[in-house]
C-alpha cells in the first residue's frame, strides 16, 4: 500500500501545541554540530514556555549534560530507556528499561557485540558506547566509513536472532532488551511529569525526527513532522511524518520552530 506523503510544514496547526518533542541527530544538529540557528531555535521555543524535550537514542552520559545545561524541561536517553530532568535544581531520573536485569542485558548485549565484529566487517562499536547504560550501539557512518544498506541489515539481523529490540538512527544500530521505544517513554513523561493524557491530549504535542528510530513518533503524534532529509530513509519507513520541512536538519528544526513560535 502506497504510504501517504507527507503535507508540507505550513499546513500544521500548532494553536493549541504546548510540547515539542524532538530526536537530535540530524533532526537538531546538521552533519554532527548544532547550528546557532538550531540552537537559538530551542532557546525561542523555552522562551516563550513551551515543554522542549529531545528524545534521543544518544547515552546516558550526554543526556546529564543535555538536561543539566541546555534549555530544555527534559531529555528521553538511549531510545528509551530512561528520562531525565532538573526538578528544583535536583538531576531526577526515572527508568523505563528493566533496571535490576541491567548486569544479564549487558552480558548478553556482549555476546552481539563480539558476533557483529567478527561478521561485519567495517563496523565498529560506537565511539559513545562507554557513556551508554543500556544498549549496545554499532557505528555504521559515524566514525567509519560508511556500510552498506546490506551490511546495516545484516547488522539488524544479529541483534533480532539474539532477541533484542533494534532500531537504526542515522549514525548508529542500536539494540537493547526491553520493551522501551522513543515513543513508550515520551508517554511515561507526558503522565508523570505533565499529568496529561496523552492519547487524549495527541494535538497539542509536536514530535519531529528524521529516521528510522523515529517510527513509532512518526505514526503516534497527530502533528509528526519530519526534515527534509526524513526522505533519504523513505523505503526504511513503514510510517511517514504527517509533515516535512523543507530544510534539512537543523534548518527544518529552525523553519518548524518559527511557525511554533509565531
Ligand atoms: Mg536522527
Amino acid at each position: 500500500m502506497e504510504k501517504p506523503a507527507p503535507k508540507p510544514i505550513e499546513d500544521i496547526d500548532v494553536r493549541e501545541v504546548i510540547g515539542i518533542f524532538f530526536d537530535i541527530d540530524d533532526t537538531f544538529s546538521s552533519e554532527g554540530k548544532i547550528t546557532k540557528e538550531a540552537y537559538s531555535a530551542l532557546w525561542n521555543l523555552k522562551n516563550i514556555g513551551k515543554i522542549v524535550v529531545p528524545i534521543t537514542g544518544r547515552p546516558a552520559g550526554w543526556c546529564d549534560h543535555i538536561a543539566r545545561m541546555w534549555p530544555v524541561n527534559a531529555v528521553v536517553g538511549e531510545n528509551g530507556a530512561f528520562y531525565q530532568m532538573m526538578r528544583n535544581g535536583r538531576m531526577v531520573k526515572k527508568y523505563a528499561a528493566p533496571e535490576k536485569e541491567i548486569e544479564t542485558m549487558r552480558s548478553r548485549l556482549f555476546v552481539i557485540r563480539d558476533e557483529v565484529m567478527r561478521k561485519i566487517k567495517g563496523s565498529a562499536v560506537s565511539s559513545d558506547q562507554a557513556f551508554r547504560e543500556f544498549d549496545l550501539s554499532i557505528d555504521y557512518c559515524e566514525d567509519v566509513p560508511r556500510l552498506s544498506e546490506a551490511e546495516v541489515d545484516r547488522i539488524v539481523e544479529i541483534f533480532e536472532r539474539h532477541g533484542a529490540t533494534t532500531k537504526v538512527s542515522s549514525v548508529h544500530v542500536n539494540g537493547w532488551f526491553g520493551d522501551h521505544t522513543k515513543l513508550t517513554t515520551a508517554k511515561l513523561f507526558v503522565q508523570n511529569e505533565l499529568c496529561l493524557d496523552i492519547e487524549k491530549d495527541n494535538h497539542k504535542f509536536v514530535f519531529a525526527g528524521d529516521s528510522q528510530n523515529d517510527e513509532p513518533m512518526f505514526e503516534f503524534f497527530e502533528k509528526s513532522v519530519g526534515v527534509a532529509n526524513v526522505m533519504d530513509f523513505a523505503k526504511r519507513l513503514k510510517f511517514m511524518p504527517k509533515y516535512i520541512t523543507r530544510g534539512k536538519s537543523g534548518a527544518g528544526f529552525a523553519e518548524l520552530a518559527k511557525i511554533i513560535c509565531g
